[in-house]
């Protein structure tokens, strides 16, 4: 039987191990198993890749790399919190990129070398225009990923501010660089073999570095995930593009996948702040959080953890609202164990997902499915908003931008229009957070000032197990 029938066979093999593996990540109950179906995936398109190209004379190379690479995955997956794992997918997401780069890279240096090599002889390697096209596309799309990524890490990390920078110019700068990406990258796959291909090359690699930053840069707060997920999206697209390059059929594929998926996130996560895409991407939203934080009314009002314990006893309806400072505070064990206490008590729990709460998608389903909380009490924001007001007491654990009512009646807020989960209609709402603190778009939180909230200062964790403890006496 010729090779490549074989050889195509495993990549669809493999295809069919990725598509699956997808779909089991659709749940929390199977997405383990979807990691594991993936990763055997993977396993059979690198091995049947390497078996195909006849790699094995630089198999030192090879084990070198995925030495070094096994390493610094088991370190991170070990080492990484939990809070700080949106930093490391945009890291990942970032590398990916600079893979697809150096992919296309090393195809085009192939024909500057044998150029160099063959000069004054007749003949040297040469590029068709589709393949150069799809270098040019594999390069763009791969640096804005990597430089963008690389970004958005050290605004999600700290080490640059999370905020939105804007200035004056910076739309007609970043199109000024994609028209410059654009016109490059055009004129080099019309000549790819031509006198200025490698000229134009160079140009186009640091003009979308360039825009990666620039792109990224008027993006910030509530909007990073949205960007994280779009640039998942890129760096498949751009391995895809790789894969068209080095005419790899699984590598397109899976370059489609990531792609297609991490578009559909990224559509779903737009949706649900109530915001388009393109306003993501170029409103600045965020610059100006800080100062637009709406007028507050009324005070906040604290409530000890005793007065809290006497309206859980009585409440007959309990809604958690977890957010970020629950992932913080690693409360989700002391906050199933108090919610398993309110049921025995004769209360209705529920747990009530907001889709972007926390730092990454899932973020919260994953900390409450860890703690075997049940898949039947957890409620999406769609569905336990039109109960909220019949509800007798919100838990607000941690969570703040996601609650936060300016979001559907200040038109001057930042954040207007973002769907939330409407506790400020339940009859109580005990709001968990450490004292005074913002949360991740930096506003001031209307709910906290509500005549029917009072607030429940300290540690996530240590407030609950101490509920827990009161219900215990
Ligand atoms: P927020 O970031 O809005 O608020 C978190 C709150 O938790 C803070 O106000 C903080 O207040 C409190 N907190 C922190 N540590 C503790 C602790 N140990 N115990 C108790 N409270 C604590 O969280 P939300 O989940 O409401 O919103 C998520 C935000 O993050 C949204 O703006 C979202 O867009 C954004 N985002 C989401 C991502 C995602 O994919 N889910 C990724 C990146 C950003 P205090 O300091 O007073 O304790």
């Amino acid at each position: 039987m010729d090779t490549s029938i074989l050889i195509n066979f495993f990549y669809i093999v493999s295809a069919i191990f990725f598509i699956y593996g997808i779909k089991m990540l659709g749940s929390a109950a199977t997405a383990r198993k979807g990691n594991r179906v993936s990763a055997i995936g993977m396993l059979i398109a690198v091995v049947v890749t390497l078996i195909d190209r006849e790699v094995f004379d630089s198999w030192i190379w090879i084990v070198t790399g995925i030495g070094i690479g096994s390493v610094i995955g088991i370190v991170a997956a070990k080492k990484v919190e939990m809070t700080s794992m949106p930093e490391l997918v945009a890291l990942f997401n970032g590398f990916g990129g600079l893979a697809s780069l150096f992919v296309g890279w090393a195809e085009f240096q192939k024909v500057v070398d044998s150029k160099a090599e063959a000069l004054g002889a007749l003949s040297f390697a040469s590029l068709d225009n589709f393949t150069a096209s799809a270098i040019f596309l594999a390069v763009f799309i791969g640096g804005i990923t990597f430089t963008g990524s690389v970004y958005a890490w050290g605004k999600l990390s700290g080490k640059i501010s999370g905020q939105a920078k804007v200035f004056g110019g910076q739309k007609a700068f970043n199109l000024i660089i994609t028209l410059g990406i654009l016109v490059a990258g055009i004129l080099y796959a019309a000549a790819p073999n031509g006198d200025y291909a490698f000229a134009l090359f160079i140009a186009f690699v640091v003009l979308s570095l360039i825009l990666g930053i620039f792109g990224v840069m008027p993006i910030g707060g509530g909007d990073m995930p949205v960007v994280i997920s779009l640039l998942n999206s890129c760096s498949g697209l751009a391995a895809c593009a790789a894969g068209f390059v080095i005419q790899n059929n699984v590598l397109i594929v899976a370059g489609c996948l990531v792609g297609a998926s991490g578009l559909i996130l990224t559509i779903i996560m737009c949706k649900a702040m109530n915001r388009t895409l393109a306003n993501v991407l170029f409103s600045g939203f965020g610059a100006t959080a800080q100062s637009t934080g709406g007028k507050q009314e009324g005070e906040m009002k604290a409530i000890s953890g005793e007065d809290a314990y006497y309206v859980l006893e009585a409440a007959s309806s309990v809604v958690f609202v977890p957010g970020y400072g629950m992932a913080v505070a690693q409360a989700q064990h002391a906050v199933k164990e108090l919610g398993e206490i309110l049921e025995e008590n004769g209360a209705e729990v529920r747990y009530a997902i907001h889709p972007v709460a926390g730092r990454m998608p899932g973020h919260m389903n994953v900390l409450l499915a860890e703690a075997d909380v049940p898949y039947e009490q957890l409620s999406e924001m769609d569905d336990v908003n039109p109960i909220m007001s019949t509800v007798d007491v919100a838990i607000v654990i941690g969570a703040n931008d996601v609650v936060n009512p300016a979001a559907g009646e200040d038109p001057s807020s930042p954040i207007y229009g973002m769907p939330i989960i409407k506790v400020f209609e339940a009859k109580t709402v005990f709001a968990l957070k450490r004292g005074q603190g913002a949360g991740f778009s930096g506003l001031v939180n209307q709910l906290f000032f509500r005549e029917n909230t009072r607030m429940l200062y300290g540690d996530a964790k240590a407030t609950v197990t101490d509920l827990v403890a009161q219900f215990k006496e």
